[in-house]
């Protein structure tokens, strides 16, 4: 074959090439090639886009997470036993959407807002995209209004502000879910809509919650996304994204949200399961690289508007599970640093009987003292202090040395302050009667009760100052504040009591 024969030939080759088109829209559809534990992977879906809802052989939906030369990653949306290999899958150019809105109010709704307590179907229901951008830094503004959660340590010492993201982290068994569900429970009558997202939890704790919340008359302001530990991983991902939608279209039209995400670890755990199955990389922990991703796009998505655009807020107060006590594992680090600060439940503490058990040490707010009101931060300045010098001085006490006056003193008052935190699950306090109680703990009025009696002293006593003085506790209330002539009589309020209550 000479030159010119070759070169003809490769033009021939070439003339053909160019008529062959490449036209993307000839193969809408893909088969799905391997399906397994809630993932699946397509061949031949040329135009599927990230995030994008895919219809796979008309009896499930997927979402893709994973856009490749050859194939697509999907996880499916559906019991797994629905999806086979070889099914046709279609792009539907939409992404998944959960109903939102008012009727929602009250409902127990799955991942995909499917309601199952029950209750009959949501019907007419407008929609929104469980993924969105989150609110841009000039549509909001500061975090200026108390969340009160009602639990006397949590609004003293780590105050936490409408909009903030607030982390409630600790071990197995610390009072994490009970905090969260006393806060929901706090909110009565604060016209504050609030949202329980249960991730990979275990159906019958869903169920005591539900329980508890109707108990105190929460569902009337209060809606549940349940996915449990029977659901599969890829439910349970979409879990908090799904409540998340739903508290914007509350924060956008105006109103306050509070969303609890109960728990970001199982969630983290779930999303490496799928990953893993996706065949990703993975990293520290065996979590895939975007795992911090994860959780910055859903908590970035919290909120403080400004009235320009309603001014509603979401206030997200995410729960991590740590091992041992261990805050710097990866999960609890990533989202410590996303979060505004963060609320430190210990083992020891719980055990010990200190409840609700916050280490003072290591939970702070990072914004939310500006929202607290006057007369909180008034009666809470030297709170902190007072508890970090009575702790060290109790490990000093240990040594059974000679301890002067003042030094007794400082033990006594911090046994009493400790005492009058404590605090039993479901019972919340407003604000008016936290003032108080600080009020007469930090003003040493309690010297004279012994310790083990101080709870039970201060819980007779705010029924009793509230029935015999009405007009003190409205003045608190109203004006948020105690002043000197408030703070006397409350002062002579518990110099009477005192009297009533040991002559009994
Ligand atoms: P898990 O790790 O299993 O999710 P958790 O950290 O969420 O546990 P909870 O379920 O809230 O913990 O509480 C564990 C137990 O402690 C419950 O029985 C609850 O009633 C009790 N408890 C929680 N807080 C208090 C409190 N302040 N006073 C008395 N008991 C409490
Ligand atoms: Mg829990």
């Amino acid at each position: 074959m000479n030159k010119d024969e070759i070169t003809q030939i490769e033009e021939r080759i070439r003339k053909k090439l160019r008529s062959v088109s490449l036209d993307y829209n000839v193969m809408p559809a893909g088969r799905v090639r391997f399906s397994g534990d809630g993932v699946i992977k397509i061949d031949g879906l040329r135009n599927a886009k990230y995030g994008e809802l895919l219809d796979v052989g008309g009896v499930a939906e997927a979402i893709v997470l994973g856009l490749y030369e050859n194939e697509v990653d999907a996880i499916v949306l559906a019991e797994e036993d629905k999806v086979s290999s070889g099914m046709i899958v279609k792009a539907t150019g939409r992404i998944v959407e959960v109903p939102v809105g008012k009727k929602l109010i009250g409902r127990t709704v799955n991942p995909l807002g499917a309601p199952i307590d029950g209750l009959g179907p949501i019907k007419g229901a407008k929609r929104r995209p469980v993924e969105a951008p989150a609110a841009d830094i000039a549509d909001r503004s500061k975090v200026d209004t108390p969340l009160q959660t009602g639990i006397l340590a949590i609004d003293a010492m780590v105050p936490i502000g409408r909009g903030q993201r607030e982390l409630i982290i600790g071990d197995r068994q610390t009072g994490k879910t009970s905090l969260a569900v006393d806060a929901i429970i706090n909110q009565k009558g604060k016209d504050v809509i609030c949202i329980y997202v249960a991730i990979g939890q275990k159906a019958s704790n869903v169920a005591s919650i539900l329980h508890t919340l109707n108990e105190f008359g929460a569902m009337d302001y209060t809606i549940i996304v349940c996915s449990t530990a029977k659901d599969s991983a890829p439910l349970q991902y979409i879990a908090p994204y799904s409540g998340c939608a739903i508290a914007e279209e509350f924060m956008y039209s105006g109103k306050d949200v509070l969303i609890v995400y109960d728990d970001l670890s199982k969630h983290a755990v779930a999303y490496r399961a799928m990953s893993l199955l996706l065949k990703r990389p993975p990293g520290r922990e065996a979590y895939p690289g975007d795992i911090f991703y994860l959780h910055s796009r859903l908590l970035e998505r919290a909120a403080k508007l400004s009235g320009k655009i309603g001014g509603g807020s979401m206030t997200a107060l995410p729960i991590v599970e740590t091992m041992a006590g261990d805050i710097s594992a990866y999960v609890p680090t990533n989202i410590i640093s996303i979060t505004d600060g963060q609320i430190y439940l210990e083992s020891e503490l719980f055990n010990a009987g200190v409840r609700p058990a916050v280490n003072v040490g290591l939970s702070v707010s990072r914004v939310g003292s500006s929202a607290q009101v006057t007369g909180m931060r008034k009666v809470s300045g030297k709170l902190r202090l007072d508890l970090s010098q009575y702790r060290e001085l109790s490990v000093f006490a240990q040594f059974g040395t000679d301890l002067d006056a003042n030094t007794l003193s400082r033990l006594e008052h911090g046994k009493r302050t400790t005492e009058t935190l404590k605090q039993d699950v479901h019972e919340t306090y407003p604000v008016e009667n936290q003032i108080v109680l600080l009020y007469v703990a930090m003003k040493e009025l309690l010297k004279d009760v012994p310790v083990k009696d101080v709870t039970k002293f201060n819980a007779e006593f705010l029924r009793y100052i509230n029935n015999a003085y009405p007009d003190i506790i409205a003045t608190i209330r109203d004006t948020g504040d105690i002043n000197m002539e408030t703070g006397l009589a409350v002062e002579d309020a518990v110099n009477e009591f005192s009297d009533i209550y040991y002559k009994k």
